[in-house]
Order: structure tokens, then C-alpha cells, then sequence
């Protein structure tokens, strides 16, 4: 497969041998990489792309969940050329940015007050800096697994500069390790922040039992909790603490929010927010994009007349079926691969139990990941080389049969090894 993929893709490697002599690594997203060398992306529509080298693939990475509208989707290019039209950043306050605004708070209700960042990483960064100064404490909670941006990750590989905060990584889904952790050093506990899904690390839910563990936590410590909904909030009408009944003290947003343009968002109690208001508060929170006018102007075209809570709901129910008809192919083939997440986004494994942290995958043989990956590619189904596949709304029943084909056609293959 691997050979075959070299030969077939002289465009996209000779692309990337000339980039690398400029960005280490050809690129600047470490998440893109895979060996021999990633496919180098020409051209999308909808949910279609075109390599360098004219190959067709039905889009099932979707940018990572920001990509819920597809390539180029007609209302969120009309928006954006409306709003250039009348200037990009125009370094004051602008009608957009509240509007948007009002929009977000509306429709995630623990959201009272929020401000807008570049990205989801920074959303993140912003709303620890809040805890911090908000309890005058220094610790945060995190989980392993976590990734909550390329400074904040607490996988398998750490982001390299994992910011300097105070982080106390505890085991992810496992109640009893949050609750020793918050008895021995609670006082100190300026935030939990958790993903209600990790998401980078293969799509792992958390059980309702354990997120609500960690609300009730953090409460009685008088520390926040942050949820960062930055990939989840897709996955129910009103995101996935709301699903939970879970209400955060601040949540982080991002990706899909911003109509696909660069975005990220954090915001939540009134009072919190406070510390952001130049009229009283003292904390400065500056960025010469956030309130940029193409990105307010997508993530608003994007969230009123693409997705509104219906169509995140229509979408969460089309991915949750599809995982099960998957999961239902791999017990008839008698293959230990099954496919976890929520809804619209979600990960195969080669593991046979329940995955309930990325401990549990320590096992998974990186070679069947790789195998599976490249035979997707080979049927034209561009999925992630970690085994991630995202749904978005123009990708059609014909593309998802497509990917079940493939899928089979594994099975069968790999059943018969
Ligand atoms: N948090 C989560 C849960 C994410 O999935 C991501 C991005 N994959 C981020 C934060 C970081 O967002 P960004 O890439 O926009 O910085």
C-alpha cells in the first residue's frame, strides 16, 4: 500500500521535498504529517477534495470538526465577500462582533458574557488565566489525553511547550482519582478543565457520572469548572454540558463557531467575564484579529442559516447512526476494531474492551492504524491517519456508503489474514 501510494502521488511528494526546504517538515500543523509524505491538498467543494495529483476524496476529516460546512459552502462565501467589502479589521468596535455574540450566549445559556480569540488554544489559555485571578488560587486540573491547543496538550506526546501553569494531570473517566486529588489539595484548585470528550486522543467519552462528579467537585472547593466544548459543542443542539445537564463556569469554543474562518471563544458566569471589563476588571485581553469582521461574519452566517441547533442535532443523530452500523460490521466480521465518540465525530480503534481513557489503546498496534488509513486513501476516503472521522453537512449518503464500502472491504480482507 505503501508503495503504491509513493507511485501514485509523484505531485504531492515532490511538493513536499521543495516546502521542507522552508518549513521544517513541509507544513505548520505537526498533526498533518504521516509518512512517506502527507497528500498536498489542491482543491475542495462541499465535501470533496482534489490532491496535486487529481486524486478525488470524500472529506472525512472535515478540518478537524471546524469544517462542519464543507468546502467554499455558498452562504458562508457570501457572507465573508459581503463583509470584506466593507473592510477586514476595522481596529474599532464593530456591529458583527456583538451580534455574533449575542448569538453564542443565546444559544449556549451558561455563556452570559463572552470574548472572542484566534483560536481555540487561546480561548483556553484565556479562560486559566480567568480561574486564576478569579480565586487567587494556582492549581489546574487537567486530564490525561487532554488537548486543549498546541501549548496544552497532556497526551501521549505533550505539546512540547506545554504553557507554564500549575497542572495537576489526573486519569481521565475515573471518578475516585478526581475526588482523592480534590480531598488532598482542594484549596489550592483554581480550575478543572476538562474536554466532556477527548477528542485528539480518539474520541473517548465522558460518562455523564464522571463529568458530573467533577461539577459538583469543583463547587463545593469553590474552584470553576471550564468545559472546553472547542471540538463538542457540535455534537448536541445546545453543546455536550447542556446534553449532561452540566452547567460550566466558563466554556471554550472554537473551530466551526467561526464559519470556518480562524476562531476561538470563551466566555460564561457574568461575574467571571467581569475581570475582562476595562470599566472595572483587571485583566487586559488583547488580539489584533479577535473581533476581525470575516470571521464574525462567517461564524454568523454559518450558525443561522447552516447550523442551527436542529441541524446539529440532524447531524449528531446521522454520525451516532453510522457509528453503530460500523461497530455492527466489525462484531459480524469478528475484527477487534471498533469505532467510539459522539454523534458526528468519531475514532476507530483496534481494541476489542471498552475504551474508557487513552490508556486503554497503550496496546493498539500503530501498524494497523497505518494499514487502515492508507486503505481508505486507496478508496478514495480521506479519513485521519489516528483513525478520526468527522462528518460535516454536505457530505452525502453516497459518500457515507462509500466509507462503510471500505470499511467492509477491510473487514473481509483483514478477517481473512
Ligand atoms: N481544544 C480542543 C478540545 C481541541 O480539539 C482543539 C483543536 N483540535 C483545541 C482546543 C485547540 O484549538 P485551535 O486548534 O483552534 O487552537
Amino acid at each position: 500500500l505503501l508503495d503504491a501510494f509513493a507511485a501514485s502521488n509523484p505531485a504531492s511528494r515532490e511538493c513536499f521535498d521543495i516546502h521542507a526546504r522552508y518549513l521544517p517538515g513541509a507544513n505548520s500543523r505537526s498533526v498533518l504529517f504521516y509518512a512517506p509524505f502527507p497528500l498536498t491538498m489542491a482543491r475542495g467543494e462541499g465535501a470533496v477534495l482534489w490532491d496535486l495529483d487529481g486524486h478525488r476524496y470524500d472529506d472525512f476529516i472535515a478540518e478537524y470538526t471546524a469544517g462542519v460546512y464543507g468546502h467554499s459552502a455558498p452562504e458562508i462565501r457570501a457572507a465573508v465577500i459581503e463583509a470584506m467589502e466593507g473592510g477586514i479589521s476595522l481596529t474599532g468596535h464593530n456591529l458583527r462582533e456583538g451580534r455574533l455574540a449575542q448569538l453564542i450566549c443565546e444559544r449556549f445559556a451558561q455563556i452570559e458574557r463572552v470574548r472572542f480569540t484566534n483560536s481555540g488554544t487561546e480561548a483556553n489559555l484565556m479562560a486559566i488565566t480567568a480561574a486564576l485571578h478569579f480565586t487567587g488560587r494556582r492549581r489546574i486540573v487537567v486530564f490525561s489525553g487532554g488537548y486543549h491547543g498546541g501549548v496544552l496538550g497532556f497526551g501521549a506526546q505533550p505539546a512540547p511547550t506545554t504553557v507554564p501553569f500549575d497542572f495537576l494531570v489526573l486519569p481521565y473517566n475515573d471518578e475516585a482519582a478526581a475526588r482523592a486529588a480534590f480531598a488532598r489539595e482542594g484549596p489550592d484548585i483554581a480550575a478543572v478543565l476538562v474536554e466532556p470528550m477527548l477528542g485528539a486522543s480518539g474520541c473517548i467519552p465522558g460518562r455523564p457520572a464522571f463529568l458530573q462528579a467533577l461539577r459538583t467537585l469543583a463547587t463545593d472547593a469553590g474552584a470553576l469548572l471550564i468545559v472546553d466544548e472547542v471540538m463538542t459543542s457540535r455534537l448536541a443542539p445546545h453543546g455536550l454540558a447542556a446534553q449532561h445537564g452540566i452547567r460550566p463556569d466558563l466554556t471554550t469554543l472554537g473551530k466551526y463557531i467561526g464559519g470556518g474562518m480562524p476562531f476561538g471563544a470563551f466566555g460564561g458566569r457574568a461575574d467571571i467575564m467581569a475581570l475582562f471589563d476595562p470599566r472595572s476588571g483587571p485583566l487586559a485581553h488583547s488580539g489584533t484579529f479577535n473581533n476581525n469582521v470575516v470571521t464574525m461574519a462567517a461564524g454568523h452566517a454559518g450558525l443561522t442559516r447552516l447550523f442551527p441547533p436542529e441541524a446539529a442535532a440532524a447531524l449528531a443523530a446521522r454520525g451516532a447512526a453510522l457509528r453503530d452500523r460500523l461497530n455492527a460490521r466489525c462484531a459480524a466480521a469478528g475484527v477487534a476494531l471498533q469505532f467510539t465518540g459522539i454523534g458526528s465525530v468519531m475514532n476507530a480503534h483496534f481494541a476489542a474492551g471498552e475504551v474508557r481513557r487513552p490508556e486503554d489503546l497503550a496496546a493498539v498496534d500503530a501498524r494497523l492504524r497505518q494499514l487502515f488509513f492508507f486503505h481508505l486513501l486507496a478508496q478514495g476516503i480521506y479519513a485521519s491517519p489516528r483513525g478520526f472521522i468527522v462528518l460535516s453537512l454536505p457530505l452525502d449518503d453516497d459518500a457515507i456508503a462509500r466509507l462503510e464500502q471500505a470499511v467492509g472491504d477491510f473487514l473481509a480482507r483483514f478477517a481473512a489474514l
